[in-house]
């Protein structure tokens, strides 16, 4: 049978984060410095990936906390033509923990990849004592070739979460992901996937090409603000926001994210100041700043909601339709 008939290949391609961290000492799990070690050499010694049949790539080499529109658009760019190859089963992305869940939520959003695309990352360096990126590359392979898999995951401390509802939790643990209340979408087990819910939606083309061509071709992305509700919350910070509107159109901020505590309610103040920015032309959407659950909608909300994604995911979301992607 030929490759086209029977997809095998996996490709990796590594973004960097702290799976491919540094330490002076072995003993350090904080005092790193993220992408440091090349993408191949993470896979060096593997079981799961022996003689498994992979093409590797180093897109780019970053903390992901400094993540921008060019590696997103470098990642994009190379996901799309691996996508788009027959003989290719799958890919895997190494990926930093801060923000991971705004590149897989970007990734599914925007290409709703059929073939599975598995984020995985580790929680201490690759100079650790005992780190954990080796083992979550392996459970990362076992997803990527699991019958029938989609869509964009994160695969991390033995779980598998989707785009749509993973959210970092802990800043320490080696198990920092949560998908809040609808949970995990499975676990791997000695290199075995157990599934409980449906994968992430899959395009019916194989992927949303015009969305990504839309996306490729962006100079940059709208820029939007995330701000939360509080005790004793104000509207300085929106009304700063406004300043800069006046002053600088062009490069001014074109939305707010607004957290709200518990179901969306917000700080007098604050509001106040909120809709003197939608009376200004700003986009206003609101989330909730709980972990768990969002908004559910009352008659007299003040803005809309983004579909129920957290404040991160929300603000990438209103960046992306602001931007025409
Ligand atoms: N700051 C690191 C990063 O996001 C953290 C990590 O990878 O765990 O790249």
């Amino acid at each position: 049978m030929s490759d086209a008939a029977q997809p095998r290949r996996v490709v990796i391609l590594g973004t960097g984060g702290t799976i491919a961290g540094r330490a002076t000492q072995a003993g350090d799990n904080v005092g790193y410095k993220a992408g440091q070690v090349p993408v191949q050499d993470l896979l060096a010694g593997l079981p799961a990936w022996a003689g498994q049949a992979v093409d590797v790539e180093q897109v780019a080499q970053i903390n992901s906390k400094d993540m921008t529109l060019p590696v997103w658009q470098a990642l994009m760019a190379r996901l799309v033509i691996h996508l788009q190859r027959p003989e290719v089963a799958g890919v895997v992305i190494t990926h930093g923990t801060d923000t991971i869940e705004e590149t897989a939520w970007l990734l599914q959003r925007v290409l709703q990849p059929a073939t599975p695309v598995v984020l995985t990352c580790a929680m201490r360096p690759a100079t650790a004592v005992s780190p954990d990126g080796p083992q979550n590359l392996s459970d990362a392979l076992a997803v990527v070739r699991a019958p029938g898999a989609c869509g964009v995951s994160v695969v991390c401390g033995g779980q598998v979460h989707p785009a749509r509802d993973v959210a970092k939790v802990h800043p320490y643990r080696v198990q920092p992901f949560s998908s809040g209340e609808a949970g995990p979408l499975g676990v791997v087990e000695e290199g075995r996937l157990r599934r409980f819910r449906d994968w992430p939606r899959a395009h019916p083309d194989g992927l949303d090409a015009p969305a990504a061509g839309r996306f490729a071709a962006l100079g940059a992305l709208a820029r939007v603000a995330w701000v939360t509700s509080h005790a004793d919350a104000d509207g300085s910070l929106v009304d700063a926001l406004l300043l800069q509107v006046a002053q600088s159109p062009g490069q001014a901020c074109r939305g707010i994210v607004v957290a709200g505590t518990g179901n969306g309610s917000l700080h007098e103040r604050l509001q106040a100041a909120l809709h003197r920015a939608r009376d200004a032309g700003i986009v206003v959407a609101l989330a909730t700043r709980c972990t768990e659950g969002s908004v559910v909608g009352w008659p007299a909300q003040p803005f809309p909601d983004l579909d129920g994604l957290s404040p991160a995911k929300a603000r990438l979301e209103l960046s992306l339709r602001l931007s025409g992607v």
